[in-house]
């Protein structure tokens, strides 16, 4: 049966593989679609576009948001079209917060006695989305951590000395932008939002409101109980399932691409369905 993987990641962000690269692996791994969704930008799709024309790949145009939320709350919009001012403009406002608080975790990183500069990390990311696996990697470069894992945390992650949480849309604002450039939208692991059932029911009620269109059920951080409500939720609040595998390449080395820890087996039929519902909305695919 054909497979597909909806949400990977490039070097457009904090991703190891190249757009192109991401599609040759996507041909050689025998998928059938991918979606690209760098986290805040757009850079990578017209490289993984052209690729997947070039390699017979169906390639689908989108990203990740995150979006300010108690817990982890990512959105992914599907379909987005590259180059769309009013989008990749409020990207731009996403990508210039992060870039600020990456100065302020280099400077926290420094007063622990790091040497670590900007510089350092722009010459290894290029025009990539800066992040902070691209900081773990240059502090691993430096010795400063053996591994991302350790990056996170001794310095990055939430507990980390030198953390410093990102600055985010609300959901409301991450939904409408991503709607405002027809795209198919998608709450991504579920999981990292920490719900109750009841909480998370309410919660994909009010996100349907604001515009959601579907629910990333399969993922390989998910329990078989956690993907089994994901899909029963979706089926009783007339929600799309999509799943992915969250690909990174090796900054995430135990993620494979379409196959997530080894038994992510996503069928076209979710984007079959996906397409069924665009071409309901009239919009482009
Ligand atoms: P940022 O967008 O700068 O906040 O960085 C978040 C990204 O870091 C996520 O998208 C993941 O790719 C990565 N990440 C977060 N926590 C970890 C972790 N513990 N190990 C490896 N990668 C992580
Ligand atoms: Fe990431
Ligand atoms: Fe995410
Ligand atoms: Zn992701």
């Amino acid at each position: 049966m054909s497979q597909i993987d909806l949400h990977t990641h490039s070097t457009a962000s904090d991703g190891t593989y190249t757009p192109f690269e991401l599609v040759r692996l996507a041909r050689n791994t025998g998928l059938k679609a991918i979606a690209l969704t760098d986290h805040d930008t757009t850079g990578g799709l017209n490289e993984a576009l052209k690729a997947g024309r070039e390699m017979n790949m169906e390639v689908i145009p989108g990203c990740e948001l995150s979006a300010r939320y108690n817990g982890l709350m990512h959105i992914l919009g599907l379909w987005v079209k590259p180059e769309t001012p009013d989008l990749n403009k409020s990207l731009l406002e996403l990508r210039n917060k992060r870039n600020a608080r990456n100065q302020i975790m280099i400077e926290k990183l420094r007063k622990l006695g790091i040497e670590i500069t900007y510089e350092e990390i722009k010459l290894l990311a290029g025009d990539a989305a800066i992040g902070r696996p691209h900081i773990c990697r240059v502090l691993m470069n430096k010795g400063a951590a053996s591994s991302i894992q350790e990056a996170f945390e001794k310095f990055l992650g939430p507990d980390g000395k030198a953390y410093v949480p990102k600055e985010k849309f609300n959901p409301d604002k991450a939904i409408s932008v991503l709607k405002n450039d027809q795209a198919t939208v998608i709450l991504a692991h579920p999981f990292s939002m920490n719900l109750q059932q009841d909480e998370l029911r309410k919660e994909l009620i009010r996100l349907k409101d604001l515009g959601l269109d579907g629910v990333e059920v399969f993922y390989p951080e998910h329990t078989k109980e956690q993907t089994s409500l994901y899909s029963s939720l979706c089926k009783e609040l007339s929600l799309l399932p999509s799943g992915g595998s969250d690909f990174h390449g090796s900054i995430k080395p135990h993620i494979k691409l379409g196959k997530g820890r080894g038994n992510l087996n996503l069928p076209y039929s979710l984007v079959e369905a996906m397409k069924d519902k665009r071409a309901e909305q009239g919009l482009w695919t």
